[in-house]
């Protein structure tokens, strides 16, 4: 079924777009509506024209999501290339739109004059993305820094919500409402300790040594079980090196699965799944996938 979409949109809205192509580990069906707004009133007109019953999927940059082979039915809503601005506002505070890279806000950050914000550098995605997760490295976590967002709804409304609203914990953040999702935050860092940007320096290296970094993953697959690390726990289950089609569990850092190059989302899915079942299997420990999973089976 094609659906229907309000005139002055159609020539901007993607048809069948291929969500390998916005997705880290490349793989993914098409989506049958791939909408990139030009601002916030463009997204709010849109939405208050799709029909109610069309779902929306949101994306950043796709480095913390499975789309399956099937694709997404409904609309996807890309912030990354919109949602582009990042000020200073006073003095130790950000406003940050939510496709902007974390890395950029880092870099930002940094030239500032602001300290703990370097953990953004180690994090591949959009704010938007880091809110959704709580996303965090070397010790930091985004919604430490959150002080306030502003959130879109299913029919358009936007409104500001103060950081109180939202519960925050490891790769997880309960939300005040379904159906709103992220524009911007303002965030609030102290002022940088050189102690501490020398360290984050250190760790970034080792990050290096230690992760296939540059290679088409979605980083860590399964979140760390409380006082353990799922890596560990899936070396020691002998499944380095595992591979089901092109997928294949890296021999380098265990929490990280692979696309070789020819892996569907079956063969990632399916190894996520024998992954999760022989850790439960060995360790006697129900490993919790940090990665998003959506879309539709061949
Ligand atoms: C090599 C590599 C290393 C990584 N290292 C880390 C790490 O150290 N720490 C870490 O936490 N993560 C890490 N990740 C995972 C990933 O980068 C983060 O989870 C990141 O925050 C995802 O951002 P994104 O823009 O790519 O989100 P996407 O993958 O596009 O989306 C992730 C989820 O967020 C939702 N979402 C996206 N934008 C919005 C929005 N504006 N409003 C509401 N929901 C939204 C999506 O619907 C989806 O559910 C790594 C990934 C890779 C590939």
């Amino acid at each position: 079924m094609t659906l229907a979409v309000a005139p002055e949109f159609q020539l901007r809205v993607r048809r069948d777009e291929p969500m390998s192509r916005h997705t880290s580990w490349r793989v993914g069906g098409p989506a049958d509506l791939f909408f990139t707004p030009r601002d916030r009133s463009d997204l709010a007109a849109f939405l208050a024209k799709l029909p109610r019953e069309v779902p929306l999927t949101w994306v950043g940059l796709g480095s913390n999501l499975l789309v399956r082979d099937g694709g997404i039915r409904g609309a996807v809503i890309c912030t990354h290339g919109a949602f582009t601005q990042l000020d200073r506002r006073a003095q130790q505070r950000v406003y940050c739109e939510s496709g902007v890279p974390c890395t950029r806000l880092a870099r930002q950050c940094s030239a500032w004059g602001f300290g703990q914000a370097e953990f953004f550098s180690g994090i591949p995605g959009t704010l938007g993305g880091a809110l959704a997760m709580n996303a965090g490295a070397y010790g930091g976590e985004t919604w430490r820094y959150v002080r306030s967002v502003d959130v879109i709804a299913r029919d358009g409304s936007c409104r500001t919500r103060p950081v109180t609203e939202y519960q925050a914990s490891y790769r997880h953040v309960a939300m005040p409402a379904n159906d709103e999702w992220f524009l911007a935050a303002e965030l609030e860092f102290p002022l940088r300790d050189p102690a501490v940007s020398g360290t984050v320096r250190a760790l970034a290296q080792r990050r290096k040594d230690t992760q296939p970094l540059g290679e088409w993953s979605c980083g860590s697959v399964f979140t760390n079980p409380p006082g353990d690390h799922a890596a560990r726990l899936i070396e020691a289950a002998g499944l380095k090196g595992f591979r089901i089609g092109g997928a294949v569990v890296s021999e380098k850092h265990a929490n990280f699965i692979l696309n070789e190059g020819s892996a569907t989302a079956r063969d990632l899915e399916q190894l996520i799944a024998h992954v999760r079942a022989t850790v439960q299997r060995v360790h006697g420990v129900t490993l919790v996938p940090e990665v998003r999973v959506v879309g539709e089976t061949l």
